[in-house]
């Protein structure tokens, strides 16, 4: 009898969809804003990572065209050979000013920056002390450097300490890895206490503002300046996509690691350099960001009004806790998750039911932008009150 090697994918396919855990894709097909086309309905967006509404501006359009007009499509090589743009100098050099760091390097997307920064700065002496709740990239980048990982409970700082108490002196280097604003939860990690435990023990500290950039602090610079924690030791990781509208991921930080990390990161060295476009895109972004802090402050008076209405008029609702425009609720079952998520399109509501693995509890995600307006956000409240209370 012959064999099928493949035949495991169509019995992996089925478990999956037996767990209600399968995923496909979804058109849209407008301009993103607040407002989107998906699958043919308008829908308001509330699935949204453009919390400034930036990837559908004329400024970073009209940067992208003008980019490509003057130097092409591709960037047709590694940044190291034949892909690097004075462009890409200035976009670091922006991010650097913005982030009040020595210098920064821009990565091809976040997923790499954190990949690349994390195989480089940590290896097989060395340990890795991870908040269970990180970001896929965060712990791929801590399998791919080596390094012994340790998964502490998610923000529990004592056991963290714990750890470093007992392991610390067993390797070369240490690294605590944290997102800074928890990507599907919405909380903000302890940093001014990991920056404590990181001094005290002698660790780095690396933290991933890929839903902080843009958002928070007073210049948008992130939950570093939202914790008065400028100008720290620090690998800031960040991406390009969320806030700034483009695509492409960074490090930001003193000289030396950036210039380590030019020598030293595969995700960096081995890859194809940022295309103009999205470089253009990015730069333009955040020129917009220190410019324009009226943006930020609307989408925090959006997400303080949801927040006020949910309270008073959702009680029951079972909300995360949460201090940035990423609002959460939890269900019983992925079921329950995308029965809901089902609902709440067919009424004219575009927010995601997320589910294991991505999370250990089922939830829909809510997550506000700065262009969405009054009605929309009365219209959540409405569709919710009646599915919930169906
Ligand atoms: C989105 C995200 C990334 C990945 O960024 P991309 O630029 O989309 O690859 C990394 N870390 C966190 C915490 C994120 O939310």
């Amino acid at each position: 009898m012959t064999t099928d090697p493949y035949a495991w994918i169509e019995q992996s396919l089925t478990t999956i969809h037996r767990a209600d855990w399968y995923r496909s894709v979804q058109v849209l097909s407008d301009r993103p804003g607040a407002t989107v086309v998906l699958a043919g309905q308008e829908v308001i967006n509330f699935a949204s990572n453009d919390y400034l509404g930036l990837a559908g501006d004329e400024r970073l359009i009209n940067a992208a065209i003008a980019a490509v007009s003057k130097f092409g499509t591709g960037s047709t090589g590694s940044r190291l050979l034949s892909g690097h743009r004075e462009l890409h100098r200035e976009l670091e050099i922006a991010i650097a000013s913005l982030k009040q760091t020595e210098d920064a390097i821009v990565f091809s997307s976040g997923y790499l920056a954190n990949l690349g920064a994390i195989a480089a700065v940590v290896g097989k002496r060395d340990l890795i002390l991870s908040d269970q709740y990180n970001h896929s990239s965060l712990k791929n980048g801590a399998v791919l450097s080596g390094a012994a990982v340790i998964e502490y409970p998610h923000c529990d700082v004592l056991a963290l300490k714990t750890q470093l108490q007992q392991q610390r002196q067993n390797y070369r280097r240490c690294l605590i890895i944290t997102d800074s604003v928890f990507s599907m939860d919405g909380d903000l990690c302890p940093l001014p206490t990991l920056l404590q435990l990181a001094e005290e023990f002698n660790c780095m500290l690396l933290v991933d503002e890929a839903h902080a950039t843009g958002v928070i602090g007073k210049t948008g610079a992130g939950c570093v300046e939202h914790f008065g924690c400028t100008g720290k030791q620090l690998i800031q990781i960040g991406t390009l996509s969320k806030a700034l509208g483009s695509l492409g991921g960074y490090v930001a930080g003193s000289a030396a690691l950036i210039d380590f990390l030019r020598n030293r990161a595969p995700t960096w060295i081995y890859t194809t350099g940022l295309s103009p476009a999205d470089t253009a895109a990015a730069l333009t972004a955040i020129g917009i960001v220190q410019q324009e802090p009226q943006r930020r402050i609307q989408l925090w008076r959006n997400v303080d009004d949801l927040k006020n209405l949910m309270q008073q008029q959702l009680p029951h609702l079972q909300l995360l806790p949460t201090e940035s425009p990423i609002l959460c609720f939890q269900l019983p079952s992925p079921a329950d998750a995308l029965q809901i998520g089902k609902h709440l399109k067919e009424s004219g509501i575009f927010a995601p039911a997320i589910r294991p693995p991505t999370v250990p509890t089922s939830r829909i995600r809510i997550s506000v932008m700065a262009t969405h307006e009054m009605m929309h956000i009365e219209k959540l409240i409405t569709v919710l009150k009646k599915q919930i209370n169906a």
